[in-house]
This record gives C-alpha cells, structure tokens and sequence, in this order.
C-alpha cells in the first residue's frame, strides 16, 4: 500500500502523546547549551564520535521518521548517499554472536569532517546524539566524550508512554518489521513505503 508522507505526518503530528514526547529533547538541549556556557563545546572537534571508530546509532521508528521529515523539508534528503553508506558499512547484512545480534559500527551519512561535523538540527536528531558530550574544554579527538546516561535515561522515563505510543502507532501504521535500525536502512525503508 503506498503512504503519503504529507498526509501521514499531518495525522501524527495531531496525536497528543506525539505532542508530548515531541518536547523531550529540550532538557537534554538544555544541558549541551549549559556546557556550551562553560565553554565545553565540539568546536574543536572533527566529529569523530560519528565516524565508523566509534558510532554504532540506531534509530527507532519516531526518531526516523523525524528525521525523514526534517530531511525532505529541508530539501537534504538524498537516497544515493544513503545507499552508499549501506554498501560502504554493509548495513544490510544482519550480523549475529550466537544468539545475540551484534550492532554495526559505521560513519553516519550525515556527518561532514570538520568542526560542526553533523549536518542535522538539534530538533530533529536522535536524542543518544545530542547526549553525548565533551567532558573538557577543546578537546578534539574521542576518549575525553561521554554520554549523559542519567540525563538521557531520566528524559526517556519521562516520556516513555508517549514515545512508546507513537513507535508502536508507526510500526504498525506502516508495517515496520524493526524497532531499531542504523540511520540509513531506516531512513530508506521509510522511503520504500512512501515512494514504492
Ligand atoms: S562529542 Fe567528543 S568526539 Fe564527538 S564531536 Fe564532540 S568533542 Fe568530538
Ligand atoms: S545524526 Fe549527527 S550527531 Fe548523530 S551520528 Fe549522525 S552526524 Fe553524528
């Protein structure tokens, strides 16, 4: 069945639990401008937390499909660049140590070398990237990063009824077989619902 995008985006965008959970991301906001305050910040940084060393993200059906969302608003979406990612990580292939399946590591297709290495909005990225933060002033290179579990646990129990409400709405409004994907397979499985 083919969805479209426009309309489906409309109709969620008006669930309340949507409405509620769309506010999570504020407080972790928050603390990346308190640091930003103190002068601990990414601005000396390539980015390297989101290239293959170190970046194993995956995103659930609500962080993709805003992420879908941002990425057609604002003109950026590009399936090549996402196919390309896939074939250069082998995204597609399920990778398994006994019974437990092991996570990739990849460079996101939206990081660009060089400080500012992420291409997507703070309101639009997944809520484990806007956690992870430098611990200092000017570091430059990964090991002196964490991520704010506290934060990021305490923000999601917050808004866990809402944000478990809108990835089940998704999953079964459009027959998603996966509840966490890398960034690449997600965004184009997406796209295979809504441009068949
Ligand atoms: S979190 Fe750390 S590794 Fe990632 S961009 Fe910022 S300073 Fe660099
Ligand atoms: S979305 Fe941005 S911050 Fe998150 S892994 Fe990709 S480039 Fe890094």
């Amino acid at each position: 069945m083919k969805f479209d995008f426009e309309v489906f985006w409309d109709k969620f965008q008006e669930l309340k639990p949507y409405q509620q959970c769309n506010e999570r991301r504020n407080s972790v906001i928050s603390h990346m401008k308190e640091l930003s305050n103190q002068h601990i910040n990414c601005q000396s940084c390539i980015g390297r937390c989101c290239t293959f060393e170190f970046n194993s993200m995956q995103v659930t059906p609500l962080e993709a499909i805003e992420l879908y969302g941002y990425l057609k608003r604002e003109g950026k979406w590009d399936s090549a660049l996402l196919e390309k990612n896939i074939q250069d990580f082998r995204l597609d292939k399920y990778l398994s140590s006994g019974s437990k399946s092991l996570r990739r590591y990849y460079t996101c297709p939206f990081y660009n070398q060089g400080a500012k290495g992420c291409s997507i909005s703070r309101k639009s990225k997944p809520l484990g990237c806007l956690a992870y933060n430098p611990n200092e002033i000017n570091v430059s290179a990964e090991g002196k990063c964490t991520s704010n579990t506290e934060l990021l646990e305490n923000t999601i129990n917050d808004h866990q009824k809402t944000i478990d409400f809108c990835n089940e709405f998704i999953a079964k409004e459009l027959n998603l077989f996966w509840k966490k994907e890398t960034i690449a397979v997600a965004l184009l499985d997406l796209d295979r619902i809504f441009h068949p």
